[in-house]
């Protein structure tokens, strides 16, 4: 199939995985819209599938391949890229007819593939974009990548082998980026990457101009920057090294989101050390003890991993100990699965499948609980909140502890009249294990987290 010489050319686009992927779609997107490219939701129009794969565990793996088969099936012009695409050879193996293959981050091999199968109609037009680029989020909220890869090797995690060596944006870039994105509407920026807290290392912390000052390629400043924005900023995948102290303050000031999503992945030295993951070895319990004090309204979200192997149950109750003890907000559990290709695949005493889902039933009641009571002491409070969507029953939003799609929602059951996008204040009058709900609040109550 190819494009009739006066349509515009059509690509239908499969995008999967993680914020980091997201983030690459948008990019390929904007670039296709650029050239004057149309975007179709049904194969059937498309004149070539995009298939914006993900490689990071087993089952993503099967996902990814199982949406190219589709895309083979219903289309047959295929273009592959992103995660799983470093593995070409399990690509090629299973669907030997796709176009191309490419890893993460490759747009110019993407866009090679796509011009030779259907040519772009004319040259780059920057009014066919919108300023703030082609975004796969809503309007109001927005993903800003502010690095690549990682330097750590963390023993169940590929994503170094895949996307290599941390990489990161210099800090006017992304400033400049976070500002069109601001000025074209949007309320919210997610910081993401694989390390936050390790932003900037790898270029020497290289200072930049930004509006007639220098500015330190440095998590601290960058996010003191992006804090004058006039957004709300949500730091994601950070780290606990020392220097992350430095940014609650800044929270505490309502500067930046006082909002934190620090992977733990476990609390035992031992399966952290046989985990290899970075910062093990800090003073975590009295940090977040710290913060808090610091800055009361701070939420923490974490991810976890139980049943990672050699765990023994004295190591489990380290980690229910850890719960109890940090009172952590938003907790996401996963028990232990290996991905192909990764260090603690070869790593001793596994534990049992069954043993595993034991804990990681018995790690989420512990959880739910601890969430409940800290969602309940909301209730009575004013809050900010930022509405995502309306429905029959009011508006759905979320207030400064909830990054989208990962935490929970504030239901307002009177906003029926409210536009996504808009910021409101509402009294919270219920709450359950993970959301809140409430009405509109007149606004000359005080606000908490205004
Ligand atoms: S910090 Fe660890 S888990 Fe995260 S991307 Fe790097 S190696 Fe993987």
């Amino acid at each position: 199939m190819s494009a009739s010489p006066s349509a515009d050319p059509k690509v239908g686009f499969v995008s999967l995985g993680c914020p980091k992927a997201l983030v690459d779609s948008e990019r390929i997107l904007t670039q296709l819209r650029a050239e004057g490219y149309q975007v179709v939701p049904e194969y059937d129009d498309a004149d070539v599938v995009v298939v914006n794969t993900c490689g990071f565990i087993d089952s993503a793996v099967e996902e990814s391949l199982e949406a190219i088969g589709e895309a083979m099936a219903e289309n047959g012009k295929v273009v592959v890229t992103g995660c799983l695409g470093k593995r070409a050879g399990l690509i090629s193996e299973r669907f030997p007819e796709v176009l191309s293959i490419s890893g993460p981050q490759d747009y110019d091999s993407v866009m090679r593939a796509i011009h030779a199968q259907v040519p772009p109609k004319h040259e780059p037009f920057f009014d066919l974009l919108p300023a703030q680029g082609i975004k796969l989020t809503p309007k109001h909220y927005a993903y800003l990548k502010i690095s690549e890869g990682c330097n750590h090797r963390c023993s169940f995690c590929i994503i170094p082998s895949m996307r290599g060596n941390l990489r990161s944006r210099p800090v006017n870039q992304v400033l400049a980026e976070a500002q069109r994105l601001v000025r074209a509407g949007v309320q919210e920026l997610l910081v993401v990457s694989q390390d936050t807290s390790a932003y900037g290392v790898d270029q020497r912390y290289a200072a930049y101009p930004w509006q007639g000052r220098e500015v330190e390629t440095r998590m601290t400043s960058l996010v003191a920057e992006l804090g004058q924005l006039g957004a709300w900023v949500r730091l994601h995948y950070v780290y606990p090294y020392p220097h992350v102290d430095q940014v609650i303050p800044l929270m505490a000031e309502g500067k930046v989101l006082p909002y934190l999503d620090i992977p733990f992945q476990h609390a035992s030295p031992r399966i952290l050390k046989a985990m290899k993951r970075p910062a093990h070895a800090e003073k975590v319990i009295d940090r977040v003890q710290q913060w808090r004090r610091q800055c009361p309204q701070l939420t923490i979200r974490s991810t976890f991993i139980v049943g990672f192997p050699g765990e023994t149950e004295e190591d489990f109750q380290m980690l229910l100990d850890f719960l109890e003890q940090t009172q952590l907000d938003r907790v996401g559990c996963f028990t232990y699965s290996p991905v192909d290709g990764a260090e603690a695949n070869h790593l001793p005493n596994p534990v049992p499948e069954a043993l595993a889902q034991e804990r990681f039933e018995r790690f989420m009641a512990v959880q739910a609980r601890i969430s409940s009571e800290r969602l309940r002491a909301r209730v009575g409070q004013v809050e900010t909140v930022l509405i995502d969507e309306i429905d029959e029953d009011g508006a759905l939003g979320r207030s400064r502890s909830d990054a989208p799609e990962i935490d929970g929602v504030v239901r307002v059951n009177d906003g029926h009249q409210l536009k996504p996008g808009q910021k409101v204040p509402v009294l919270i009058e219920a709450s359950d294990a993970h959301d809140l709900a409430g009405r509109l609040a007149p606004s000359k109550l005080n606000i908490i987290n205004a």
